[in-house]
């Protein structure tokens, strides 16, 4: 048993207690599902490759996380009027996998492809962040699910336009202007997965000051300041590509604390208000 909170995933992972629930008490799982209404449940997974126990529970959790941000997506699009939300699919592997976007393997982390709308999980992440950064919270910590809001952050930008418009402009210029829209591609996913994180909390109360404050330390840690000095003793602000973890921190809480998509600006703004 882990020490920290569980975030209560509402979403799918609430509708399945509640239908477990239900089932003990006696009652018909089916009241459960129309309670839930038009809830979406055909979001898909691929799961590659033989999981050990741990990564099993992992990618249970992984499902759960993937399956609220479709629920959330889909309602946010229905509210501003966007359309139907296409969820991307989550693909679970451990060691190496084959995407429209080339070898994906676990040295690069989680990463979004919108090659082929897939978001790339290879399981070690998460021991990764609780070995090596020393990322607090258990198996199914909000920090764990900000990582996977975060990819599907790039999955809302690929949707409204703004990822291929970015990469055209990184190849038509040089490296570090590239690094500076990769950045702002970067916070703008943290903010999205800031939005994702206040719907939850605001439809399922399922957020606790403290899941917050460790999905926060979660953004800190991944901030390339914080990782360039870790590695190499100094940041080289010239070749951030992810945003400092202040910068991090500021995004994923404008969009948790607003839940409002309007509020994207990462490229509006100028590199001293980022
Ligand atoms: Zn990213």
């Amino acid at each position: 048993m882990g020490t920290g909170t569980k975030i209560g995933l509402g979403g799918i992972g609430g509708l399945i207690i509640a239908g477990l629930i239900t089932l003990l008490m006696g009652g018909n799982i089916g009241d459960v599902l129309q309670q839930a209404g038009g809830m979406a449940m055909q979001n898909e997974t691929v799961q590659e490759g033989e999981f050990s126990e741990e990564e099993q529970e992992l990618a249970t959790f992984s499902k759960q996380v993937i399956a609220s941000t479709e629920d959330i997506w889909s309602q946010i699009f229905r509210e501003y009027g966007i359309g139907e939300y296409p969820a991307p699919t989550l693909v679970l592997y451990t060691g190496t996998t084959q995407t429209a976007c080339g070898q994906g393997n676990a040295a690069v982390g989680p990463f979004y492809c919108s090659g082929d709308q897939k978001v790339y999980l290879d399981l070690s992440f998460f021991q990764t962040m609780d070995r090596q950064l020393g990322v607090k919270g258990d198996n199914s910590s909000l920090a764990k699910a900000y990582v996977i809001a975060h990819e599907v952050g790039h999955h809302i930008e690929y949707l409204m336009g703004t990822l291929d418009k970015a990469h055209q402009r990184m190849q038509a210029t040089n490296q570090t202007n590239a690094n500076k829209y990769s950045v702002r591609l970067e916070l703008m996913a943290d903010f999205y997965a800031g939005v994702w994180a206040h719907y939850e909390s605001r439809m399922f109360g399922s957020i606790s000051d403290k899941d917050l404050q460790e999905a926060i330390d979660c953004a800190q840690k991944i901030g390339d300041d914080y990782l360039q000095k870790r590695s190499q003793g100094y940041a080289q602000p010239e070749s951030f590509t992810h945003g400092t973890s202040a910068q991090r921190m500021k995004w994923f809480k404008l969009g948790y604390q607003t839940g409002d998509v309007r509020r994207a600006t990462t490229f509006q703004e100028s590199d001293a208000t980022l």
